[in-house]
């Protein structure tokens, strides 16, 4: 039995470029494809939002020159870009699925609306909601903050490489702990990198716990679903 019965999965676009740093790992995206469908299966309603971080992002751009806005535009295509191969790939195992998209691109994809997705999961579809907000200076951690609570999805599972929440970044301090569980408020006060500012708040004030795991090993989405701690819950 799965712990949660709606989820929103939040997967970086940088874990999706694999050792590469850079691209579509296609190896990273089957695997991913694979373990998705593997929830599915046990009945869960998944709704999903991508980073596009391993394409383009729009704060960097800005820094190399790029108009703030366009280079915004230019991340949130670089999501739709992730959607549409991570689509694929639930084609390739034979999952049902649609991408959402945050900005009109039929054919692309749908126009997002809160009912439609609902309807889609419901009917066992895994529902794709790429764009982001569809507005600059906002990333798909807020993207998907706002995504899960709309779909009022049970929870937020945010797929990373790291296996939770740290007192520092993991990779950069050997002396750092983890969290079995925190409070928004301390991820706040602490000044912790779970999500931005904005993503944090926005679960706080509406309520969505965020469950922080390491979706680069395979099977640990079926793990956390099965209600294995092997991450951390950030909870009001
Ligand atoms: N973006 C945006 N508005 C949104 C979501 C994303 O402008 O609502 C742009 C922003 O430039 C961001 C890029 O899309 O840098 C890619 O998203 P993000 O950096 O969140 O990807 P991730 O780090 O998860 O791969």
């Amino acid at each position: 039995m799965a712990q949660f019965k709606r989820i929103l999965l939040k997967l970086s676009g940088e874990s999706l470029a694999g050792e590469q740093k850079q691209g579509i790992d296609v190896e990273r995206l089957n695997q991913y494809a694979q373990q998705i469908k593997e929830i599915a299966q046990m009945g869960v309603e998944i709704g999903i939002v991508i980073g596009g971080g391993n394409i383009f992002r729009g704060l960097s751009g800005a820094g190399k020159g790029f108009d703030r806005v366009k280079g915004d535009q230019m991340g949130m295509c670089a999501t739709v870009i992730n959607s549409l191969a991570l689509s694929s790939a639930l084609d390739a195992v034979g999952q049902k699925n649609r991408v959402l998209t945050a900005i009109r691109m039929e054919p692309i994809g749908e126009f997002y609306s809160k009912w439609k997705a609902i309807d889609a999961m419901r009917q066992g579809e895994v529902v794709i909601m790429s764009g982001g907000t569809g507005c600059p200076y906002f990333t798909t951690d807020t993207g998907s903050s706002l995504r899960g609570i709309e779909i009022e999805a049970d929870v937020m599972l945010k797929g990373t490489r790291v296996d939770g929440v740290y007192t520092a970044d993991p990779e950069k301090d050997p002396t750092a702990t983890k969290f079995e569980e925190i409070t928004y408020d301390e991820v706040l006060r602490r000044g912790l990198k779970v999500m931005d500012v904005t993503a944090t708040a926005m679960c706080q004030q509406n309520n969505l716990p965020i469950y922080v795991f390491n979706m680069d090993i395979v099977g640990n989405l079926k793990k956390v679903m099965q209600g294995e701690e092997i991450g951390t819950l950030v909870h009001p």
